[in-house]
């Protein structure tokens, strides 16, 4: 197991897992950095370049919003081929598994849609930095789209259809947050068993409201994440490891158990259907 992750932490998770039945996952920027995205707060200074445009300079001004999409389509460039990694896989696996019931995310990349997980499970606390909207009236434009029109005319784009302003569908600071996205992250950090935690830094809320929710709620809380966090002490579990590394191995052990309960069930006639044993 990489880093100082024990194969006891490893085996209490896949039985946390296990005994669980309703499973939320809470994601942050960690869970994307084995696909190349750099997160926030970690060393590197990507994101350093982009002191953010606050929303309201965003409305006032077209020269803040040609800079935005400047942005945007830099951050495109950079990270527009990013794939799922082995944390996002493993949550889609947990949902396929039938334990997993929604992951609530506060990253923009889109790679828990990518990794096969339902669209009814993910949870956008922070919207989505693959596609652009009207502000208005919600209508939907691809950003290739818009940065064609900036190409053409020199300036963002308005709504064809209403004239609004259209922006990257992410909720940019200062923003007030997606009232419906907020109601179903509630809903679910209520109505699950087993909370997880995973690759977020967990410094600010609404971020650290939900694990707190869940936790009062009633559901058991594990953070996964390479450094502290605000709520480690709060946590029943808390795992300090590569996310990728850790919930692999997690959904290796859950196999290999599966497997040998498989081995060990009777079968039909009654006998044992342990590996290799077979009657003529
Ligand atoms: P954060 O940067 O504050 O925290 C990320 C945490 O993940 C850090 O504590 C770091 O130690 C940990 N981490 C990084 N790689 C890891 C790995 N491989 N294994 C284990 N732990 C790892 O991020 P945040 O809490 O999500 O808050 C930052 C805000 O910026 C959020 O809104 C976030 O969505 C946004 N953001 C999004 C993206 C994205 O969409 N991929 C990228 C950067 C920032």
């Amino acid at each position: 197991m990489a880093d100082d992750v024990s194969e006891d932490q490893i085996d209490e998770l896949a039985r946390m897992v296990q005994r669980a039945a309703r499973i939320v996952a809470f994601t942050g920027a960690g869970i994307s950095t084995e696909s190349g995205i750099p997160d926030f707060r970690s060393p590197g200074g990507f994101w350093t370049r982009f002191k953010p445009i606050e929303f309201a300079d965003y409305l006032a001004s077209e020269e803040r919003r040609m800079e935005a999409w400047r942005r945007y389509f830099i951050i495109r460039d950079t990270f527009g081929d990013a794939k799922p990694g082995r944390g996002h896989q493993a949550i889609a696996r947990l949902a396929l598994m039938g334990k997993l019931t929604h992951v609530i995310t506060q990253n923009i990349d889109d790679l828990h849609r990518a990794s096969g997980l339902a669209p009814e499970c993910i949870i956008e606390l922070h919207g989505n930095g693959t596609y652009a909207k009207c502000l208005t009236c919600d209508i939907r434009y691809e950003l290739e789209w818009v940065r064609s029109q900036i190409a053409d005319v020199g300036k963002p784009p308005s709504c064809t259809s209403c004239g609004g302003l259209i922006k990257a569908a992410t909720v940019s600071f200062g923003q007030p947050m997606p009232q419906e996205a907020m109601a179903r992250a509630r809903a679910a950090a209520l109505d699950t068993d087993l909370f997880l935690a995973i690759g977020s830094s967990l410094q600010v809320a609404p971020a650290m409201g939900f694990p707190v929710l869940a936790k009062n709620g009633g559901a058991r809380l594990v953070i996964l994440n390479r450094d502290p966090t605000a709520l480690d002490d709060f946590a029943d579990l808390v795992i300090n490891g590569d996310i990728g590394a850790v919930m692999s191995a997690v959904i290796a052990r859950l196999a290999r158990e599966n497997e040998s309960v498989v081995r060990n069930q009777p079968s039909p006639a009654g006998q044992s259907v342990s590996s290799g044993s077979s009657k003529a």
